[in-house]
């Protein structure tokens, strides 16, 4: 890679998604924490973002050009759109993906559909990917392949002879060897990351997760080395291992935190909800986010500590997700039945123990809860991360805010002194974490708080991507060429393989 390489990014779906049909299509940005991650970066220094657009339907080539060119003049990058049918989304996306790794990769092997032909549609829209891969990069370009659905991508590229420096990042959990190793595809998924120069993960625990599982099918595997970066060789292959968090866009949480919006949403919202504890939740829909666990926990305070009830109101917000399947659609209802127990139990007249919302929210309303809320419980049974943890407490103005943390997040790793830890779980446990949040003294809670923010400030979003770029290629963020617009794919037509 020379001085003029850019920054390429390669995700699942484009930080963009189309909706609609033919004469009426709808370009709206994407959610998620990847996104929110990574759109302040390549704004501020340009670049490329090669990914799905979130549609199965048909777009005119013509038309994409129509729409995709001034989104990504806006963006402030160019994107590159993978164009996939409804069968590759059904077995790629939600049968390999989501069936097989995600659940698989949360320590959750009884969600798993292990079906032969989810691993063939994972290779084949992977072999799409590494096409469009080929077609728009330059030899010297970095190209950082983004989490779980693009593991092979790599080593599809070398395969057809492509030389490339690509490096990896997974958002999510890694598995321990216990685990992994019940995957039928393990020494393919193995190699597969194994071609990347550089692999990084959320924490340390994942990292060693993984080269357990490298000493565990390699035998003569050899992992030397200290710190955040260490070598590893098995196979025949060297590649390097990294643990680096990812965080969040810190300043942005902050000032729209104190923005006359915010403020004015909040005024609202305390007049809707005049009480003196707020406990709010926040999580796309998804089994991995211990929600049913959560309103358990929720009832088990309330009937342990009758004295809160009128006093402490729950607000959860489900962001929908996944919607197509049939597990998510089971554990809505689920949860859906159990909010409707417990208020069922605990409403009295002006008041009801849980609101619950099933939506995505605009980002100021959602910075206004934050605000809002005296304690957050994020409590996900196992998560990469947990942006919502690090949003939290960065929104935090007056310190004056308690964070409950699942011992199973990443966050965790960082946040372990400071966030009341608990077993996601463990029902009871959480209810105790919740009595001794909203009985804190209100010194300890800034002091605790204040460490967390003040991490979460150093250790931000720009940091991160510093960190893998300067440990991946040796060049920093501001090394890469500034706002350098790559052409919009005038000459380019369908390939057969399905990438525009
Ligand atoms: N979020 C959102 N819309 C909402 C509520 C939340 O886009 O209505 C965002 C939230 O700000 C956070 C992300 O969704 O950045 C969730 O990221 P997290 O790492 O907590 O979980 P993930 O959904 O990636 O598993």
């Amino acid at each position: 890679m020379t001085e003029k390489g850019r920054l390429v990014i390669v995700s699942n779906r484009l930080p963009l998604k189309i909706e609609g049909s033919p004469g009426n299509w709808l370009v709206t940005p994407s959610s998620g924490g990847l996104v929110s991650a990574l759109s302040p970066v390549l704004r501020d220094r340009g670049g490329i973002w090669i990914g799905w657009t979130g549609t199965s339907e048909i777009v005119e080539m013509k038309t994409l050009r129509e729409i995709l060119g001034p989104a990504s003049d806006r963006a402030g990058y160019r994107v590159f759109p993978v164009l996939l049918s409804k069968e590759d989304v059904e077995a790629f996306y939600y049968g390999f993906s989501n069936e097989v790794i995600w659940p698989l990769f949360h320590d959750l092997q009884t969600h798993c559909r292990f079906e032969p032909e989810y691993w063939d549609a994972y290779r084949r829209v992977n072999s799409c990917f590494a096409q469009a891969v080929r077609r728009h990069t330059r030899t010297e370009d970095f190209v950082w392949v983004h989490d779980y659905q693009m593991i092979p991508v790599a080593r599809i590229l070398k395969k057809s002879g492509v030389k490339r420096y690509c490096a990896f990042f997974l958002h999510i959990p890694f598995p321990a060897p216990d685990i992994f190793l019940k995957l039928p595809w393990r020494d393919d998924l193995l190699r597969d990351l194994m071609e990347y120069e550089f692999v990084g993960f959320q924490t340390p625990r994942d990292r060693r997760n993984f080269t357990d599982c490298l000493r565990a099918l390699f035998p003569g595997a050899k992992i030397s080395g200290r710190g955040p970066v260490v070598h590893a060789s098995a196979d025949g292959r060297e590649m390097r291992v990294a643990a680096m968090p990812i965080s969040i866009d810190y300043r942005s949480f902050r000032t729209l935190a104190k923005s006359p919006v915010v403020l004015t949403i909040l005024e609202e919202l305390r007049k809707q909800i005049p009480r003196e504890k707020i406990v709010l939740g926040v999580d796309r829909l998804d089994y991995t986010k211990g929600i049913p666990q959560r309103i358990k926990a929720i009832r088990e305070f309330l009937r342990g500590h009758p004295e809160y009830r009128e006093k402490l109101t729950f607000i959860q917000i489900v962001v929908p997700s996944r919607e197509d399947v049939p597990s998510y659609r089971v554990l809505r209802e689920e949860i859906e039945r159990l909010v409707s127990s417990v208020n069922g139990e605990f409403s009295t007249p002006g008041w009801v123990p849980v609101h619950y919302m099933y939506k995505s929210i605009p980002r100021e309303e959602l910075v206004a809860y934050y605000r809002l809320a005296d304690l957050a419980l994020v409590t996900p049974l196992k998560d990469g991360m947990n942006l919502v943890a690090k949003e939290y407490c960065t929104c935090q103005v007056g310190d004056e805010g308690v964070l409950i943390l699942s011992e199973f997040a990443g966050a965790a790793a960082q946040m372990h002194r400071e966030a009341i830890l608990v077993n996601p779980y463990d029902v009871n446990g959480i209810a105790r974490a919740i009595h001794a949040a909203v009985t804190m003294p209100l010194e300890k809670k800034k002091a605790r708080m204040r460490r967390i923010r003040v991490g979460i400030r150093r250790q931000n979003v720009f940091w991160w991507v510093d960190n893998y770029l300067r440990a991946s290629t040796g060049k920093a963020l501001v090394d890469f060429p500034e706002a350098e617009l790559a052409p919009v794919f005038h000459a380019l037509k369908r390939s057969p393989a399905g990438e525009a």
